[in-house]
């Protein structure tokens, strides 16, 4: 995307290029990194954690290699990041000499509104809360780190920078719910995909990485982190994904369904006696891999399986049935597939998850080699044998860097 030279962080900060601030909110955690744009490396990094919890809250920085903890009370989202760039001065590196050019604020929903990299105004912040029905587990944190983090960081453009933006390009086939036309339009119900910063990321860098146009790629997009989700990515463009309306669609996850028929809530509200908010805590927090194996992290899970554990293999069995699912659909609506890219946690560190995914998938042209396959993956690597017909990549995901590019872009700088 540039043709400026990469720099070492903190030297480039200092110069021309200067950096971006990259929030990501959630309901009680503010997770921040600070990023050079051209030479794409992190430059600090930290997460607070449990704000506005009883007890005390937690902040851990990193810059320069060392780690800075401090435990106190955070009461709301102002106080974290009020502790946050305390820390930048007190530790490093000074906000003012790594010349923040943008803050970009990861925004989980953007409707049908937003589908682009935003600069943030005062409208622009209350069609952010006005999306919080279609996303009231992630929109509310998302719109108060914007609003703390425009007071207290008030000379810098502020953009936001959407999950859902890069499946603004799906078919309205795959967009539409076979639901009743008056209610879903009533009430913007339709699918919007989520994690399309990751899957735009992956599949752009996959195409650099192999010297192809991507105009010329057909790709499927795998991003298993503990939320998962898959895409059908054609020249660039999404035209499939799997998660919908919000992020509870598709894949199994560490604590999500995924997939699951709906009538499975009339039953509990008509058997079980839950409402609804119970449903919705069931499906998104106590379900997927963690409500089958009471585990939700791929290396306790193969630890279970390890000792014999039944429910463990089956969760597993589960994920991977799901996933092959959704490779096979995503073939067929690609015609043809050059590239699956594996991403996130489990789809950059776990060897096992890769390879028993494409076990027995020849037949498509869809292989992993053991030893390119083998262990965790740091770095872009393709992962299939010779011979095969498309090729399996792993890209690391790096949605910060990718928030901060389009931070730039949307600044126009
Ligand atoms: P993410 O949401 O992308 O941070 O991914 C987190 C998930 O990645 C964890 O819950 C694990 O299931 C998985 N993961 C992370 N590291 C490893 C590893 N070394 N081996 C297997 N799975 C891993």
């Amino acid at each position: 995307m540039s043709t400026l030279p990469a720099g070492d962080g903190v030297t480039t900060a200092r110069g021309a290029h200067g950096s971006v601030l990259v929030l990501n909110s959630g309901s009680s955690s503010l997770k921040y990194q600070l990023v050079n744009p051209v030479g794409g490396e992190a430059i600090a990094t930290g997460l607070v954690e449990r704000i506005g919890e009883d007890g005390p809250g937690l902040l851990k920085h990193k810059f320069a290699g060392n780690a800075t903890v401090r435990e106190q009370p955070i009461a709301d989202h102002g106080d974290a990041l009020r502790l946050a760039l305390g820390i930048f001065e007190e530790v490093g590196p000074s906000i003012e000499d790594a010349h923040v050019r943008a803050v970009g604020h990861r925004v989980v929903h953007g409707g049908a509104i937003f589908s682009e990299p935003t600069l943030i105004d005062d409208d622009v912040l209350r069609q952010i809360r006005d999306l919080i029905p279609l996303a009231p587990l992630h929109n509310p944190a998302n719109a108060t780190g914007i609003e703390v983090a425009r007071e207290l960081l008030p000379d810098v453009p502020h953009v936001a920078v959407f999950d859902t933006a890069f499946f603004a390009t799906l078919p309205e086939a795959a967009a539409t719910y076979a639901l009743n036309k008056d209610v879903a339009e009533e009430h913007g119900i339709r699918r919007y995909g989520f994690h399309g910063t990751s899957h735009n990321y992956v599949s752009g860098k996959a195409a650099r990485v192999l010297g192809r146009r991507l105009e010329d790629l057909n790709q499927i997009v795998l991003h298993l982190g503990n939320g998962a989700s898959a895409s059908a990515v054609r020249g660039g463009a999404a035209v499939e994904t799997s998660m919908g309306l919000t992020p509870l669609e598709g894949l199994v996850m560490g604590t999500r369904t995924g997939d699951i028929d709906p009538a499975v809530v009339f039953h509990l509200m008509r058997n079980a006696g839950m409402d609804v908010d119970e449903v919705d805590t069931l499906f998104n927090k106590q379900s997927g891999l963690k409500g089958l194996s009471g585990e939700n992290d791929f290396r306790a899970l193969h630890e279970l399986i390890a000792e014999g554990d039944e429910d463990a293999e089956l969760a597993l069995d589960v994920y991977l049935h799901r996933l092959r699912k959704y490779i096979g659909a995503y073939a067929a609506v690609l015609g043809r597939v050059d590239v699956i890219v594996f991403t996130a946690g489990a789809g950059e560190n776990d060897d096992v998850v890769r390879s028993r995914v494409m076990e027995g998938l020849e037949g498509f042209g869809f292989a992993v080699d053991p030893e390119r396959n083998a262990g965790r993956i740091s770095e872009p690597r393709v992962i299939s044998p010779e011979w095969a017909r498309t090729t399996v990549m792993v890209i690391p995901t790096n949605e910060e860097l990718a928030i901060a590019r389009q931070c730039l872009e949307a600044t126009g700088a």
